[in-house]
């Protein structure tokens, strides 16, 4: 396997991204599938979020791109809006160097007149959920002359998801010959069976990813009866310190009332479920990707496709009763060879799942011990992990359609014009028509004064600070 991005034949300006980005080797997925997919084939790849499998579809996507065409040229298909976006973020990451290249998330959620006046405008990839990806296909919005490359992106959960039907009607509606890759963690039947309608002569790579998950992550157990499961939550994270932990709870309601028992004691806590709509939901994921909360609450549908990097640590408060789910858990934490830590509260009715879990990993989850009796009560834990996060979210009422950069944000806040330091500023996440912008707790409302006051690009933008805990 090479060990070095030099040895795949990647062109220079995507080597030049990959080492700006400091990805310094990589990751297996990507030394088996880029230069299967640089050949023009066809790809079967078993792996799973976290082994950057983005990048080792998208890389070659983007060597092939024609940026003087301005038609669709590749079509990724994902599971989630929130994986489309995942995806989208990397592939212009990686493309920042494509200058003008063109990537549109087509998914619901969101008014498709404007995915249509993006479309008319000429984009390079889409990006998106079947069912909007079909609405555009049936009325002739989507120009698929073009296309070369289709990728399914975690095939197993589209089909789980109901897509199937959609997914095997795009395919058959696209033009051939072109290049499809299709990615997934297991291989049912129905993957089985769609594979062989659609991927023929293709590869296959197999990434060996439970084992190399259980030398990263370390996975724990504590025993905790329902009504013991707040305490034991706050125990564990008054006991193994983080800077960012997701928990995983199996219902809505669990998850509504864990985030808010949280944030009442004033831990930085937030929640995402699947009712919430796009715009909260993104605020969310913003929020916590740039450290302004420090707990995320979240159901498995909600929590597909965070795209964290730093996260270190997962609670399942609920097991589940798949054990695949219990992977895709866990392989939230412990990316790209960073230490990750999984810790899950269990009733003595899990004992059947966790030996299922156990058996498909082939790892042994550690069992620890709160001490019965001693230690902190509930008040002195939630006293010890209430802690404000460090940075603060502003919201600013412009984005990349208002070509507004990251530099430009950067250069309003510091400097003369806006005074602060640059230490005091987090990441800047810019989306289509807004960005968010984190500052050091101290500095925050000044910084949104200096935002209102002055101008970004000479225009003016509204900023606003989102100041509450959850
Ligand atoms: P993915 O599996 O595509 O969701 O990627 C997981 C994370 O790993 C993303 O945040 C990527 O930016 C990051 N990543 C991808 N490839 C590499 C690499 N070769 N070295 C370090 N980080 C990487």
């Amino acid at each position: 396997m090479p060990a070095n991005f030099e040895s795949l034949a990647l062109s220079p300006a995507l080597l030049t991204v990959v080492g700006e980005l400091g990805y310094t080797q990589p990751t297996p997925v990507q030394s088996a599938a880029i230069p299967v997919l640089l050949a023009g084939r066809n790809l079967i790849g078993q792996s799973k979020t976290g082994s950057g499998k983005t990048a080792a579809f998208a890389l070659p996507i983007l060597q092939s791109i024609d940026i003087d065409a301005r038609s669709p040229q590749a079509l990724i298909l994902c599971p989630t809006r929130e994986l489309c976006a995942q995806v989208a973020r990397e592939v212009r990451r990686l493309g920042r160097r494509h200058a003008g290249l063109a990537v549109l998330e087509i998914v619901g959620g969101q008014p498709i007149w404007r995915q249509m006046d993006a479309l008319k405008r000429g984009v390079h990839m889409v990006v998106g959920t079947p069912g909007r990806m079909i609405d555009h296909l049936q009325r002739g919005l989507l120009e698929t002359r073009s296309i070369k490359t289709v990728v399914l992106d975690e095939a197993d959960r589209m089909l789980d998801m109901g897509f199937g039907p959609d997914v095997e009607k795009i395919l058959s509606e696209l033009p051939e010959p072109r290049q499809t890759a299709l990615f997934s963690a297991t291989f049912p039947a129905s993957i089985e069976t769609l594979t062989r309608k659609f991927l023929h002569e293709a590869l296959r790579i197999t990434i060996d990813e439970p084992e190399e998950a259980s030398l990263e992550i370390r996975q724990l157990r504590l025993a905790a009866e329902p009504d013991e499961k707040f305490p034991a939550l706050c125990w564990s994270l008054n006991e193994y310190p983080h800077e960012s932990a997701l928990i995983f709870c199996n219902y809505k309601t669990s998850v509504f009332e864990v985030a808010q028992d949280l944030a009442r004691a004033g831990v930085s806590a937030g929640h995402l479920d699947g009712d919430m709509d796009q715009f909260h939901r993104d605020q969310m994921l913003a929020r916590f990707r740039n450290e302004s909360i420090r707990v995320l609450v979240a159901t498995d549908v909600a929590g597909r496709g965070i795209d964290v990097t730093d996260l270190d640590l997962v609670i399942n408060y609920e097991l589940h009763d798949q054990p695949d789910v219990y992977v895709h858990r866990i392989g939230r934490t412990g990316r790209a060879g960073k230490k990750g830590l999984a810790i899950s509260l269990t009733t003595d009715r899990d004992e059947a799942r966790l030996e299922a879990i156990q058996k498909l990993t082939g790892t042994r989850i550690e069992s620890v011990k709160r001490r019965a009796g001693k230690g902190p009560g509930l008040k002195r834990l939630l006293e010890s992990i209430a802690r404000a996060p460090r940075m603060m979210t502003v919201l600013i009422s412009g984005g990349r359609k208002d070509k507004v950069r990251p530099g430009d944000i950067l250069g309003a806040l510091t400097g003369e014009a806006g005074g602060l330091k640059s230490a005091d500023i987090g990441k800047i996440e810019i989306q289509d028509r807004l960005s968010y912008v984190a500052v050091t707790r101290g500095v925050a409302r000044h910084a949104v004064q200096q935002l209102n006051r002055g101008r970004i690009k000479g225009r003016r933008f509204r900023a606003t600070l989102i100041d509450t805990f959850g």
